[in-house]
């Protein structure tokens, strides 16, 4: 089985071009003068079409943290960017493990949608062979919002049960603490939710044109129809591909994800940290993603961390900026009274 990326130095830059190039100018710039046309939804605002489950569980660490990463992203920290290319490079070994990286040069967006979705085209029969994958994207819509996603790795464990393995690198060699693993678990149950609706053939081919303004009829790049025609899929447009998906996902029998589990390993030594196995409730993960999409669709406020989690805001590189941290130290000096003048 091979693997397919598009042909380009960086998966992040190609992230952050590939939302750059779905945003439409008139949101950005609509008078051409630099001013950022203020609409109602963050989601209009910032010109997006779709989310990543990352973004959701960036939310559950710091919310108004991940608007202001949206609205003005900044590099991280060096030992924050350390472990992103640490972790990175672990993603990337494990991933060769199981198949080769073909990379594919793209000329369209449909042609970038078309990579992802060949990739879960081509890890669909692996499952069905009781086979293991690595970084298996996942598509779906919550609460009218596209959500996108990568599983790690998805192997059947020796019960015969449908296993998702999520693996965190850290800088620390010990255990993260209580609200680093609320994040981590509610990103790999959002990966769960997704994956389970997706095989139970709900992910339709109108969800990628309604949604992130994709067009079918757009004839795919002859490298992409060729390395497709290989692994035996013979498609001519992005329409016939979102076709292919539909029918492969509705006829696969693949179960759901019966367990989660996540494994922290120690980024310098490589030292394995300790395995944490996710208790999965759906209303939770549902209920959660619909109060951080509330924000996103308009429907209520940005909010930062409360009093007991402040101890965030000392590493946060937009504390200064931050008026949510301002006004939670006001609101504190108010109720402790005025100070006394000696
Ligand atoms: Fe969140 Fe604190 Fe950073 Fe503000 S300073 S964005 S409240 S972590």
């Amino acid at each position: 089985m091979a693997g397919f990326s598009e042909l380009s130095d960086s998966e992040l830059l190609q992230a952050e071009e590939l939302r750059e190039a779905e945003e439409p100018r008139s949101a950005r710039d609509p008078d051409g003068a630099g001013k950022r046309k203020q609409a109602p939804r963050p989601l209009d605002r910032y010109a997006l079409r779709y989310l990543c489950v990352t973004d959701l569980a960036g939310q559950s660490w710091c919310e108004q943290q991940a608007v202001f990463g949206m609205e003005e992203p900044r590099p991280p920290a060096p030992e924050t960017a350390a472990l992103l290319d640490a972790g990175k490079s672990i993603h990337l070994a494990r991933e060769l493990e199981v198949h080769d990286l073909v990379k594919i040069p793209t000329t369209s967006r449909e042609d970038s949608w078309a990579i992802k979705i060949l990739n879960l085209l081509s890890m669909i029969p692996v499952l069905q062979a009781v086979g293991h994958v690595r970084e298996l994207p996942v598509f779906g819509v919550i609460e009218g919002v596209f959500v996108s996603g990568i599983i790690d790795e998805l192997r059947y464990n020796t019960k015969g049960e449908l296993e998702l393995n999520e693996l965190k690198t850290r800088s620390r060699p010990f255990m993260p603490g209580e609200a680093q693993r609320k994040k981590d678990h509610f990103q790999v149950s959002l990966y769960k939710y997704i994956f389970d609706t997706m095989v139970q053939g709900q992910l339709k081919p109108d969800v990628f044109t309604n949604h992130i303004h994709l067009r079918p009829e757009q004839p795919l790049g002859c490298q992409l129809r060729k390395h497709a025609q290989k692994i035996g899929f013979m498609i001519t447009s992005f329409g016939d591909l979102l076709e292919l998906m539909h029918l492969n996902l509705m006829f696969s029998d693949i179960p759901g994800i019966d367990c989660l589990k996540i494994e922290y390993s120690h980024q310098e030594s490589s030292v394995p940290l300790g395995t944490e196995v996710v208790p999965y409730e759906e209303a939770t993960v549902k209920e959660k993603a619909q109060y951080f999409l509330a924000y996103w669709k308009g429907q209520r406020e940005a909010r930062g961390v409360d009093i007991e989690e402040a101890w965030k805001c000392q590493s946060c590189s937009y504390s200064e900026i931050c008026d949510w941290r301002k006004k939670r130290a006001e609101g504190l000096e108010k109720r402790s009274g005025p100070k006394k003048s000696k």
